[in-house]
C-alpha cells in the first residue's frame, strides 16, 4: 500500500470522506507523497509521455505560434514569454531554440517566466536550462506572482492536472461524490452529504445517477490569465487531452507505466488527470472580453506546417530518422491517437489574428 494511501484512509476514519477535487489534491500535490512532488512521470520510465517529449517539432510549431503571437500583439516590450506547468522544461528549450533562429534579438528583449507549482520540477527544469541557450528565465509557483506585463502564455497538459470536482445526480439532489471508506477499511467512492452550489450545476436535464464534472480551480487559473491578458495585452495557448462541448461522465483517470490504474489504488505513485471541459474555458476568457479559437490538437499543428517541418527535417536524413519523423508526426496529429483527443484554446483580444486556427468569423 502506498504511504499517501495509508495517510488518507486515517484522514478519513478520523474526519470523513473528502471530495474528489481535494482527494487529487492530495495524490498530485502532497508535500511528502504527492505525484508530482515525488515522482519522475514523464518518459519511458515515467507514467505517461506527453507531446514535447514525443517530439522536438512540437514545441519548435509552438515557438512559432509564440513569436508570430507577439508580432500580432503588436511586439509589445516589455512582455513576458510564459510557460504554466512546464514538466521537464523541454517545451521551451525546443521553442526558444526556433524563435532565437526566427528573431535572434528576441531573447534580449522578452523575459522569459516558468510557473512551476513542485519544487522537484523546477529545479529539473532550472538544470535544463543551465545547459540550454542564452535565456535565463525566472521561476514563480503561481499565476499571481507574474509580472504586470504583456503575456504570451503557453501551457500543455497544465489544466488536466488540476483537480476537479465531481457531482452525482441523486434522488435528493445533485451530491457531491467523495472519496469515503467502504466496510472494510478500503477507499470508495460514495455520495456526500449537503445541497451543491447550483451555480456550479448543469441546466441541462440528467439521467439519475448521472456524474457531472466542475473544476473551479481550473476557471481560476483561467480567470486570472484572462483579466491580465485583456488589461496589459498578448495572448495565451492551452493544449490539453479534452472536449470542445460540456457534457456528462466520469472521466477521472489514472496512469502508472503506461496503463490505466485504478484511481483509488495507488495514491501518489500514479498520475491523476479527468479531461479538461473547454467550452468551461472558453467562456471565461469571453467574461473577460478576449476572443476564444479552438481546435483538435491535429488540425492545429497541421496548419502550424507540421509536415513541412518533418519534410525539412527529414530530407538530408537516413531512413531511420525518415521514418521516425514519420510515427512521431503520426502520434501528435493522427487521429486515432493524440490529433483527435487533445484540443487546442489560444485566447486574444478580437483584434490580434493568430495564426493555426480556421477563423470564421
Ligand atoms: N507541460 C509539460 C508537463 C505537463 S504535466 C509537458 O507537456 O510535458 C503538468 C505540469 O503542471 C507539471 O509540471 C506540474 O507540476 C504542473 N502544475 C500542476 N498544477 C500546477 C499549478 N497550479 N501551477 C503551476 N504548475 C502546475
Amino acid at each position: 500500500m502506498t504511504a499517501l494511501k495509508t495517510r488518507l484512509k486515517q484522514l478519513i476514519a478520523a474526519t470523513g470522506p473528502i471530495s474528489v477535487a481535494e482527494f487529487m489534491a492530495t495524490c498530485l500535490f502532497d508535500p511528502q507523497d504527492g505525484y508530482y512532488t515525488t515522482r519522475e512521470p514523464f518518459g519511458a520510465s515515467g507514467d505517461f509521455i506527453t507531446a514535447p517529449e514525443i517530439s522536438q517539432m512540437f514545441g519548435e510549431l509552438l515557438g512559432v505560434w509564440a513569436y508570430s503571437a507577439w508580432i500580432a500583439a503588436g511586439k509589445p516590450i516589455p512582455f513576458a514569454l510564459v510557460e504554466i506547468g512546464p514538466g521537464r522544461g523541454t517545451l521551451m528549450v525546443d521553442m526558444l531554440r526556433t524563435i532565437d533562429r526566427l528573431d535572434p534579438g528576441f531573447t534580449a528583449v522578452s523575459r522569459i517566466a516558468m510557473v512551476e507549482a513542485s519544487p522537484r520540477l523546477s529545479e529539473i527544469q532550472k538544470q535544463k536550462f543551465a545547459t540550454a541557450g542564452r535565456a535565463k528565465p525566472r521561476w514563480v509557483t503561481q499565476v499571481s506572482d507574474l509580472p504586470d506585463i504583456p503575456l504570451i502564455v503557453i501551457a500543455n497538459e497544465l489544466f488536466d492536472a488540476i483537480p476537479v470536482r465531481q457531482f452525482v445526480n441523486t434522488e435528493q439532489g445533485w451530491r457531491e461524490r467523495v472519496v469515503a471508506l467502504d466496510d472494510a477499511g478500503e477507499l470508495c467512492f460514495a455520495v456526500g452529504m449537503g445541497a451543491i452550489d447550483p451555480v456550479l450545476l448543469p441546466e441541462v436535464p440528467s439521467e439519475p445517477g448521472a456524474i457531472f464534472e466542475a473544476a473551479p480551480a481550473r476557471s481560476a487559473i483561467m480567470a486570472e490569465i484572462s483579466a491580465r491578458i485583456s488589461s496589459k495585452g498578448g495572448a495565451g495557448i492551452f493544449l490539453d487531452y479534452g472536449h470542445l462541448k460540456s457534457g456528462f461522465g466520469d472521466t477521472l483517470q489514472a496512469m502508472k507505466a503506461h496503463a490505466y490504474d485504478d484511481v483509488l489504488e495507488n495514491p501518489g505513485e500514479a498520475d491523476l488527470t479527468s479531461h479538461v471541459d473547454f467550452e468551461v474555458l472558453a467562456a471565461v476568457a469571453t467574461a473577460h472580453n478576449l476572443h476564444p479559437q479552438l481546435s483538435t490538437q491535429g488540425d492545429f499543428l497541421l496548419r502550424m506546417g507540421l509536415l513541412e517541418r518533418a519534410g525539412a527535417l527529414g530530407s538530408q536524413a537516413d531512413n531511420t530518422v525518415k521514418e521516425r519523423l514519420r510515427s512521431e508526426v503520426e502520434r501528435l496529429a493522427g487521429p486515432d491517437q493524440m490529433g483527435t483527443l487533445f484540443k487546442v484554446m489560444a485566447v486574444a483580444p478580437k483584434s490580434v489574428m493568430l495564426p493555426g486556427f480556421d477563423r470564421m468569423d
